[in-house]
């Protein structure tokens, strides 16, 4: 049966790691990153770095250019290995320390979302439309985070697999499915060499670009592996 499934959806994608220096708390370069999963098999990593308030220390072309350049960079050492580099982001807005997931992402979109990082997620989620892309909160339940509104919300990340934080991932689990939330996602929150590779989304063809993976999130089908050996069909 396992065998049957891996079989079925056999591409391997990366959903949640941060590089340097797009993500200051990153120890990995993008060229190391993609090393890194590549060295785990892996045939596609989304680049989700932080798009938060200490950005705004930088202006909106310069906080723009700095996520892209780590994913323009990741993208040209993928080549090699022919693997896909995705552009994704994690966003948090300065009411708060909350983080959002957010797939189906380009620098269009990277410059609308600048322009609210000074606010806050209800006046985003009113204000700002994302027809094509999938907007999740990351790590809800991990200390210091403030549940969003599940109205507001396409997903949830349950499964945090950050190995210095505790995400609480049952609780945030058994949260979304409570809340019937429609996308429910596992990442490995890679910020450093060890924490690659925690789980992979397997899915049945690799989708070409972040707006693909942002569609393929919602038809459901896909399942995680976790650990490298067990299986989440979430
Ligand atoms: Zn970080
Ligand atoms: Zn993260």
């Amino acid at each position: 049966m396992k065998e049957q499934i891996l079989k079925k959806y056999p591409y391997r994608i990366e959903l949640h790691a941060h590089t340097a220096p797009a993500s200051a708390c990153s120890h990995l370069k993008p060229e190391e990153l993609v090393q890194l999963y590549h060295e785990k098999g892996y045939d596609g990593v989304v680049i989700t770095n932080h798009f938060d308030p200490d950005k705004l220390s930088l202006d909106k072309k310069e906080a723009v250019s700095l996520l892209l350049q780590d994913y323009i960079r990741a993208k040209e050492a993928a080549k090699k290995y022919a693997m896909t580099v995705y552009l994704g982001v994690e966003l948090r807005f300065q009411e708060n320390i909350n983080d959002y997931l957010i797939y189906g992402v380009d620098e269009k979109l990277l410059e609308i979302f600048y322009d609210y990082i000074p606010t806050d997620v209800v006046t985003f989620r009113r204000e700002v439309a994302l027809p094509h892309s999938v907007f999740l909160q990351a790590h809800p339940f991990r200390g210091g985070m403030t549940l969003c509104d599940a109205e507001l919300l396409d997903g949830m990340e349950c499964l945090n697999l950050h190995p210095r934080h505790n995400s609480a991932v049952g609780l945030a689990t058994q949260y979304a499915y409570q809340k019937a939330l429609r996308i429910k996602i596992a990442g490995s929150d890679c910020h450093d060499r060890g924490d690659q590779g925690m789980t992979a989304l397997r899915c049945k063809a690799l989708p070409e670009d972040s707006f693909q993976l942002a569609q393929l999130l919602k038809t459901g089908d896909y399942v995680f592996e976790i650990g490298g050996a067990s299986l989440w069909i979430p």
